[in-house]
């Protein structure tokens, strides 16, 4: 369903309380909070700029880190006003609270084209229990609503849902911002029907986070490649040894029913044919999680059985060169998920192949390339590719939870077009 955009709203003048997501990652330097990636502030812009120009009077709810329910200092949102301002070139107003007479008093004042961010949202428990009362007194301040925050969609909490559907009741317009229509866009109607050949590449931890997403595809895609620790599920489900490699035995049915549906259904269902292991020796030092460290030796290459000896951490060269290859034939791709523990440079061969890939087919092959969030995004920055996919969703949880075909609560808050 398509909903409403930022873009069909008549702002001017009106109080619109837009949901960003501003959950920076930030560190304390000589006791300051400094922000290390401004990403999430960046891509929030165009909405903002668009609503300046057409003399909305904005108020910028978000939430940063994990407060729980108290006025944590580290987790204020004054260091991002003050950094908004900077990319804006133009004042940001802070509110120290996200509700109460003094917001409402400041909120009233704004004149057309003002920005006000309110303080973190999660400074009140309320906001993540969804509160009725707490999300009354947010919406004290919104004409209209417009959430661009697709990362925080999959939760219904007071600011990304309750609020919305109040507005709404009150005859408010509530909209999608810009970022989150492409977002909706590419993992959605992108998706859809996409033109072909479509190539899935699934890779990560665990087959029982994705077994959904595969569900899904499997009806859409006409090639599905699966990378990263997922696949020793596959394998243990044959009959092949894994070794000490991160492995769901419980899962080895969910595994084989997925290749069964594939065959059904007429879909290329790869698995790879070789894995690049090491052999970890105990240390007996503790991390900081007081969990051993281990050393990771002996890195090779190894096809079929994993020897007991041995952990899997990333696809071997000849699966990546056979990926690749398909990839590079794709028209529409969807990437979730690493092939392979891509932090560590010896694993990260593999992984960086298959960005390649993605690029080539995107610069190429004129294919749609889509990178489904999370840790496939990190991969592609790190094979400093970025600038040659076609899109990159800024959600993790909420990017997985919207390919599995799930309606978020952020999302189904907004008015249908
Ligand atoms: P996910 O969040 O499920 O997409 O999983 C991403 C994480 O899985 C990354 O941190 C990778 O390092 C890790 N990962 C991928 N493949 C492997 C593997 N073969 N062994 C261990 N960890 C892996």
């Amino acid at each position: 369903m398509v909903k409403l955009s930022v873009k069909d709203l008549s702002v001017r003048g009106k109080r619109v309380f837009m949901r960003v997501d501003f959950n920076v990652p930030m560190e304390e330097r000589d006791g300051q909070m400094v922000i290390n990636d401004d990403t999430r502030i960046r891509e929030t812009l165009p909405t903002l700029e668009l609503l300046i120009e057409r003399g909305a009077k904005i108020i910028l709810a978000a939430h940063l880190g994990r407060p729980k329910g108290k006025r944590e200092p580290s987790m204020s949102l004054r260091p991002v006003a003050i950094k908004l301002a900077d990319m804006l070139g133009r004042p940001v107003a802070f509110a120290d609270d996200c509700i109460g007479e003094k917001v409402e008093k400041t909120a009233g004042a704004l004149k057309d084209g003002d920005v006000l961010i309110l303080e973190n949202v999660r400074y009140y428990n309320e906001e993540e229990a969804n509160e009725p009362i707490f999300a009354e007194k947010l919406a004290k301040v919104a004409e209209l609503y417009v959430n661009d925050a697709f990362g925080a969609a999959h939760r219904a909490h007071a600011s990304t849902e309750g609020v919305a559907r109040i507005v709404a009741k009150r005859g408010g317009q509530c909209a999608a911002g810009l970022l989150m229509e492409r977002e909706l866009k590419f993992l959605g109607d992108e998706l859809e029907n996409p033109s072909r050949p479509f190539v899935v590449i699934l890779g990560g931890a665990k087959v029982s986070d994705k077994i959904k997403v595969i569900d899904r595809l499997l009806e859409k895609a006409d090639t599905i490649l699966i990378g990263g620790a997922m696949a020793y599920t596959f394998k243990l489900a044959h009959g092949v040894k894994v070794g000490k490699s991160l492995v769901e035995p419980d899962h080895k049915q969910t595994a084989l029913d997925a290749e069964a549906k594939a065959k059904k259904l007429g879909v290329n269902f790869q698995l790879p044919t070789d894995t690049v292991v090491a052999t970890p020796v105990d240390t007996g030092k503790l991390n900081k999680k007081g969990k051993p460290v281990y050393d990771l030796t002996n890195v090779r290459t190894v096809k079929g059985d994993i020897p007991d000896d041995a952990e899997g951490f990333s696809i071997g060269e000849e699966t990546a060169k056979r990926y690749a290859e398909i990839i590079r034939g794709a028209k529409t791709i969807l990437w979730n998920g690493p092939m392979g523990m891509f932090e560590d440079a010896r694993f990260a061969g593999a992984t960086n192949s298959v960005a390649q890939a993605v690029a080539d087919a995107t610069q190429k092959n004129g294919a749609k390339s889509i990178i489904g969030g999370g840790d496939s995004v990190k991969a592609i920055h790190m094979a400093k590719l970025g600038d040659k996919v076609t899109f990159m969703s800024t959600g993790g949880g909420a990017s997985l939870e919207f390919l599995e075909g799930k309606e978020l609560p952020g999302v189904a808050a907004l008015r249908d077009k």
